[in-house]
Order: C-alpha cells, then sequence, then structure tokens
C-alpha cells in the first residue's frame, strides 16, 4: 500500500509536496485524484500526481480529503500534462489546469435537479371528466399526464395553464407524483436523430480505410497516417467508418475539429450515424456553458459517451481506452491555445496517440507542411483521396487582376470586378447561390487624415480603427475600444479625415444595392453575436432562403452547400502581406478550403478570386489545385531559410506599460539566452513586435530558433528565472507559435 501522495497544488510554482495516506484510506487515493491538503495554516486544493511507499520529505502532514470516489485525471493525461510542461516550458499546475476544466475542478456546477410529475395511479376518462367542472385546470393537468406521461413540472404548468398550487393540490390528494430528477444540461439541444444509412465506399475511400485499418486494431506498431483529400472527397465519411471499427472493438473514439467548423452540421454527420445505434456523443468546446461542459465530461469520464467531438480542448478528454483519435482539418490554426500553455492541439493528439496507444488520423486538404514534411520523411504516413464522389469536379479558378481592372462606370463599388459581378448575375438569375469571401470586418478598415496623413489608431494598441457603419462606432479589432467615429483629424484637426479600405459590412451594402432582389446576409462575429445567430444563418442559406451570403473565414471551412456555385474572395491580398513566413501558406489553405465551398452538388462550381499579386505562387497552385506542388516550392524556401518544419521557433514577448521597460526585457532576455544556448541556436535581437502595442502595452519579441525543443525551452525557462523582472513586465513563451504578431 503506497502510504505517501505526491501532490501540486492548484496554486503553486510547480512544485511537488509530499503528503500522508491517513490509515483507512485504502484505494481511495490514486495518482490523478483531486485533494484537499494543510498549506501552512489553510488547506487548499491539488492534484495527486504520484503515490509512494516512502518520502524523504521531513515532517510530512496527512491528506485532509478526497474529492472524488475515483481520480478525475486519468493516467495518460497525466503523463500529457507533464510532456507538456516539458515540451512547452511551462509549469506543471498550468498544464493540468488544460486537462481539467474549470467547470469539473471547481463545485458550483453540480448536476442540475428538476421535477417532473406523471400521474399517480392510472384514472379512467370518467374520473377526470368528474373533475372539470370544479376545478377545470386539475384537471387539464391529469389530462395531460394521461395523454403524454411524465413531463417537467415547469413544462405541465405552461401548457395546461395550472398554477403551481393546482399541481400541490393533486398531489395531496394523492393523483399526481411529483419527484426531482437530474437532467442533463445537453448542448445539441434535440436528441433526435435520423438514422442514416452509409453509404457505399468509393473504391478509394475502401482503399483508405485498409490503409487505416492496421493501425486501428494494432496502434502500437503504426505510425500516425495524414488522410490528404480534396474538399468534397468523403474524408468525413472515412472517419465515420474508422470510428465504426474501433467502437465495434468496444474501444472509444475522440474526433478533434476546428472550433469555427463546429457547426450542427459537423456534428450531427457524427450523431445521426451513432445515436441511433445506441452509441452516445458528447461534445466539448468553448461555446458551452459552464454547466453544459460539466455534464458532458462527466458523461465522457463515466464511459457513458464513448465518441467525443470537440475543438482543440478536447484533446484532453477523460476517455477510456481510446482507439481512434481523428483530427479533421489538421492544419487548422485554431488548434493552437493563443493563451499560456500555448499548446498546439494537434501535436498533443499526436503524442497522446502515441501514450494511448490510439491510431491516429489526420485529415485535410491541405495538410500543414509540418504534417507534410513527416510524411516525407516517413514518420507519418499518408493516404490520399483525390476524386470528389459521384464525378463532381473541382471549381474553376479564375484570378481577377485588380491592377487592370477597368475604370469606367463605377464608383464606389470598384471592389467588385465587372467579372464578379456578371457572375453573381448569372447566379441569381439561375436561382443558384453565392459565397463572398473577404477576411475584414466592419465597413470601412482604415481612417486617415487627407491633410496631414495620419493614421487614426486605437487609443490602446497599434492598429487603425475600423469604421462599423451601422452601430455608427470606430472600433479597434484587437482590444475591442470603439468610440464615435471622429469628424477631424486628431492631431491636426482638418475635417479631410476619411475612412478607406472595404470589410465585410461595406461588400454586403453594396452587393444589396448592386443587386435589389437578390437576398443578401452576412455572417462575420459582428452579425453572429447572439447565441443561434449562426445556426440560424447556416440554416436559412442551407434550404435557400438566402441567394448571397457575405462573410469573413467563418464562412470558409467545412461547410457543404449544394446550391452554391460561386465562391467570390474578394481580396487575396490581406493574407499574403502579413510579416510571417507562413503567409504564403495561409493564404494558399484559405483559398483551397474557401473554393472547396463552391460546387458540391450537380451544377460546376467557379472561383473568382480578386487580386494585386495575381502571379503570386500561393495563388497560382491554389488556381490548379496542387498541393504537392505548392508543398514542394514552398518547403524548399523554408528548407533554404531553416524555417519550421526544419527547426523549432520560440517566440517570446515582452510586455510593459512603456516601450523602453519592453525592449529592454526582451534585449537582457536575448543576451542571457544567447549566452546559455550552443551555437546551433540562432536567438534573434529583440525587436518590437509587428504589434507594437496591444492593450495599452507595448510589446518587444525575441525568436529562438533551434533544432531540439527541450532543449531550448528548458534554457529558456533557465534564462527567465536567472534575470529580475520588473513586477510589470511579462513575458510570455509561444513554442512552434502559429504566427509571429
Ligand atoms: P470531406 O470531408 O472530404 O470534405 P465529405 O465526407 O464531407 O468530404 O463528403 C462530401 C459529400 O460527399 C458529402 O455530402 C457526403 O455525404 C458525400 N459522400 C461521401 N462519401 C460518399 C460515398 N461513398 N457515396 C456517396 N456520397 C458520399
Ligand atoms: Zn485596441
Amino acid at each position: 500500500m503506497p502510504r505517501f501522495a505526491q501532490v501540486i497544488l492548484d496554486r503553486s510554482t510547480g512544485k511537488t509536496l509530499d503528503y500522508e495516506i491517513p490509515a483507512g484510506w485504502d484505494g481511495r487515493v490514486a495518482a490523478g485524484s483531486r485533494v484537499r491538503v494543510p498549506l501552512r495554516n489553510r488547506q487548499v486544493i491539488g492534484t495527486v500526481v504520484a503515490v509512494a511507499a516512502t518520502t524523504s520529505a521531513p515532517g510530512v502532514r496527512p491528506l485532509a480529503a478526497v474529492m472524488d470516489e475515483r481520480p478525475q485525471i486519468t493516467p495518460v493525461l497525466l503523463k500529457l500534462a507533464k510532456w507538456m510542461a516539458e515540451y512547452y516550458g511551462c509549469d506543471e499546475q498550468d498544464a493540468l489546469r488544460c486537462v481539467l476544466p474549470r467547470a469539473v475542478r471547481e463545485t458550483g456546477h453540480a448536476p442540475l435537479k428538476r421535477k417532473f410529475a406523471s400521474l399517480a395511479k392510472p384514472l379512467s376518462a370518467e374520473e377526470i371528466a368528474a373533475l372539470r367542472t370544479k376545478a377545470p385546470r386539475q384537471a387539464a393537468v391529469l389530462e395531460h399526464l394521461q395523454i403524454n406521461g411524465p413531463v417537467a413540472v415547469a413544462r405541465l404548468m405552461a401548457e395546461t395553464g395550472a398554477s403551481d398550487a393546482a399541481v400541490k393540490t393533486l398531489v395531496r390528494r394523492g393523483l399526481v407524483e411529483v419527484r426531482a430528477e437530474e437532467v442533463r444540461r445537453a448542448p445539441l439541444g434535440s436528441e433526435e436523430f435520423v438514422a442514416s444509412q452509409p453509404p457505399v465506399l468509393s473504391a478509394e475511400q475502401e482503399h483508405a480505410l485498409e490503409g487505416i485499418r492496421p493501425a486501428l486494431h494494432d496502434p502500437a506498431a503504426h505510425q500516425p497516417i495524414v488522410l490528404k483529400g480534396i474538399t468534397g472527397s468523403g474524408k468525413t465519411e472515412v472517419y465515420l467508418r474508422a470510428i465504426d471499427e474501433v467502437l465495434q472493438a468496444g474501444k472509444t473514439a475522440l474526433v478533434l475539429v476546428p472550433e469555427i467548423a463546429l457547426t450542427p452540421q459537423t456534428v450531427e454527420r457524427f450523431s445521426s450515424r451513432f445515436t441511433p445505434q445506441g452509441i452516445a456523443v458528447a461534445v466539448l468546446h468553448s461555446h458551452l456553458s459552464e454547466g453544459e461542459r460539466h455534464d458532458e465530461w462527466h458523461r465522457v469520464r463515466s464511459g457513458q459517451a464513448r465518441i467525443v467531438i470537440g475543438a482543440r480542448g478536447a484533446v484532453f478528454a477523460p476517455l477510456e481506452n481510446l482507439g481512434l483519435i481523428v483530427i479533421d482539418e489538421e492544419h487548422d490554426n485554431s488548434y493552437k491555445q493563443d493563451e499560456g500553455p500555448r499548446y498546439q492541439a494537434r501535436d498533443l493528439a499526436v503524442v497522446r496517440g502515441k501514450m494511448e496507444p490510439c491510431a491516429v488520423l489526420l485529415g485535410s486538404a491541405t495538410p500543414s507542411l509540418e504534417s507534410f514534411e513527416n510524411c516525407r520523411k516517413g514518420k507519418y504516413a499518408l493516404l490520399e483521396l483525390s476524386h470528389r464522389h459521384d464525378g463532381c469536379v473541382l471549381p474553376v479558378f479564375r484570378v481577377v487582376d485588380m491592377r487592370l481592372r477597368s475604370k469606367d462606370g463605377e464608383r464606389n463599388d470598384q471592389f467588385i470586378s465587372p467579372k464578379l459581378g456578371l457572375a453573381i448575375e448569372s447566379r441569381l438569375a439561375k436561382g443558384e447561390q453565392t459565397i463572398l469571401f473577404l477576411n475584414r470586418r466592419g465597413f470601412f478598415t482604415v481612417l486617415a487624415c487627407k491633410s496631414c496623413g495620419k493614421n487614426v489608431e486605437c487609443p490602446h494598441c497599434s492598429v487603425s480603427l475600423a469604421l462599423h457603419k451601422k452601430v455608427d462606432l470606430a472600433r479597434c479589432h484587437v482590444c475591442g475600444y470603439a468610440q464615435k467615429p471622429p469628424r477631424r483629424c486628431p492631431d491636426c484637426h482638418d475635417p479631410q479625415i476619411a475612412f478607406s479600405g472595404v470589410g465585410t459590412e461595406k461588400v454586403e451594402a453594396v452587393v444589396k444595392k448592386m443587386f435589389p432582389s437578390a437576398r443578401v446576409a452576412r455572417m462575420d462575429s459582428d452579425t453572429m453575436t447572439r447565441k443561434g445567430a449562426y445556426h440560424e444563418t447556416l440554416g436559412a442559406f442551407r434550404s435557400r432562403k438566402i441567394d448571397i451570403l457575405v462573410g469573413t473565414q467563418m464562412i470558409a471551412k467545412g461547410l457543404h452547400f449544394p446550391g452554391v456555385t460561386l465562391v467570390g474572395i474578394i481580396s487575396a491580398d490581406s493574407a499574403l502581406h502579413l510579416p510571417d513566413f507562413r503567409a504564403g501558406e495561409r493564404t494558399f489553405q484559405l483559398l483551397v478550403q474557401v473554393a472547396g465551398r463552391a460546387g458540391r452538388g450537380d451544377a460546376e462550381g467557379e472561383v473568382i478570386v480578386q487580386t494585386f499579386s495575381p502571379a503570386h505562387p500561393s495563388l497560382q497552385f491554389a488556381k490548379s489545385h496542387d498541393f504537392d506542388g505548392f508543398a514542394a516550392h514552398e518547403l524548399e524556401m523554408r528548407h533554404n531559410f531553416g524555417h519550421p518544419p526544419y527547426s523549432h521557433l520560440v517566440l517570446l514577448t515582452a510586455r510593459a506599460d512603456t516601450a523602453q521597460k519592453a525592449e529592454f526585457a526582451a534585449r537582457t532576455l536575448a543576451q542571457k539566452l544567447t549566452a546559455a544556448v550552443p551555437h546551433t541556436v540562432m536567438v534573434s535581437p529583440a525587436a518590437p513586435a509587428p504589434l507594437a502595442r496591444v492593450r495599452g502595452m507595448y510589446r518587444y519579441q525575441v525568436v529562438a530558433r533551434g533544432k531540439q525543443i527541450r532543449a531550448l525551452t528548458k534554457a529558456i525557462k533557465e534564462s527567465l528565472g536567472a534575470i529580475k523582472l520588473p513586477k510589470d513586465v511579462h513575458v510570455a513563451v509561444d513554442v512552434d507559435p502559429v504566427a509571429l504578431l
């Protein structure tokens, strides 16, 4: 029997403390248990990371209490947290915080109880009728229960108009019973799914499934698999079959999807396949309420739900006996957590897959160059789907050179080229649908003074304010600051201050004007603030109540609408010119993904891309749907410059309320680090971040680049520990950053 528990406190600095397991607690405490322990004269909460027979610590005190009947954290997830702490250079308790969501960690989200009413005994129609004249409401209640069976008391009252008193009277008279029942806070709403008959697999899909099968049954002997399949090639169907096989084998499955694609569509496809077979699907993503998250988590931990679909945080879903992890759209940036610990869920999924062990399937039309390079090196296996089912073809791609656009007859609608305008018109005439994509919100996106040239920025961030016309506000898209649009330049007070640039709000307005009979809707984070708005708009679009949908990347991925035959990309340039070596890759991915929304039905699709850089390789390769060509070109460049995937980057960002403090911290850190690492690691000099100021904090960066990430994060941790930063200077450590802003 282990007598001591090694505990990491929730609010500690990464140190493990030993506590004695009191006699008589046999079997109640194990690694992964949450416990309450004495610390000085208080009690605090922590996680048991290991148990041991001995301890070398003096004066060990006993544990005060165990929080749950069995450990909340499974052995694999404990191991994963440890791996995370080492790889990402964070403290272990911070990693554990990711593993156990707050809704579960903190009390106060206990199961919800609701009162249900039912008939206490069978009643005849005459008995009910006898009551009708004396107490019509009471009769209505009995009738309702007679017809519908047990129902929530609140609903019973709403539907019969009976008062609380009327129900209580019936209970007192022994005619009705009321009891409290635990109800699940279900994020999916209705759980009634129509069973869908799986389609017959195409030869290609069959071949892919055969390639995956060995890994499903003997995961320890197999590498992760990349399933590279063009948009609409039926990857999801392959996931469904693979999941079915692991479920048949008595195991469980985890499906990660990008946050943005967590539409009812995705979840529905999985639920409608498995729920009718009696297999419960749980969803875990950031839009759940804390109560929903609590209930879903426990449904998974208890083994009730055997499939989990979720966004990046679901990589920590407490599934046991895991057979398969699917990472859909594995290239998607939303897998990267943007606050500490800044983990990459796709990479953690691969690590978890190895620890379980279970099969790992990474799917995408445009795999990340990291994963693709792993295939080229033989670390991952590669399977391909290169046809759309039923012979649907990929859309035709047309690049419109905006530099040559004719100017006659157009004024404020110049960002819609005549070519795109005509294409939209022809779709409207045929009753087909159009998606217009632009990655910028607002009406105008830049505010500048024509007289002195001043670019009016957010008072807290180094970005231009954007005009949101409907609410008549100038807004910062970084921190959310908003003000009335200024009428004069804040510097020279000239009234010649003007907004320019185009955002989705303006696209919507102009399109409405150009095509007055068209039904136009906009989907971006400005219009989608209300819960359910997303579902509503997509539902309306699917049932063809909308002709033209204007939106940001929210509409770029994973959606499937057979009626869409035209996708217009208003400007491909915004993503191309970011100060980031991944700009080309991101643009290519975006173009291919957006283009994939077109032509998924019987009619051929068309994509029109407007740009000022028509010769850019990302555009040219996207135009011919040539992922391999793009990857070869881009990887060669990355190799020449030593960029990832041929190295690892660590981005250190120092933040302070003055530029001097931030710069000083970054410079000191760069010096310390340069001295601490071998010469194979390159440490950049400190420089202002491209986003030089955010929320009033000045930002300076240092980028370290090396091949051995652990040695590097260790050196960074030590350097950070060795320099004494003032309290008001913060340094964020981002291992394998996805953006260098
Ligand atoms: P992807 O995930 O690669 O984008 P999907 O799995 O969403 O592709 O498939 C695209 C469309 O093709 C969906 O409507 C899906 O129902 C359909 N589909 C996939 N596989 C088959 C098949 N074997 N037979 C018929 N239809 C299929
Ligand atoms: Zn701001």
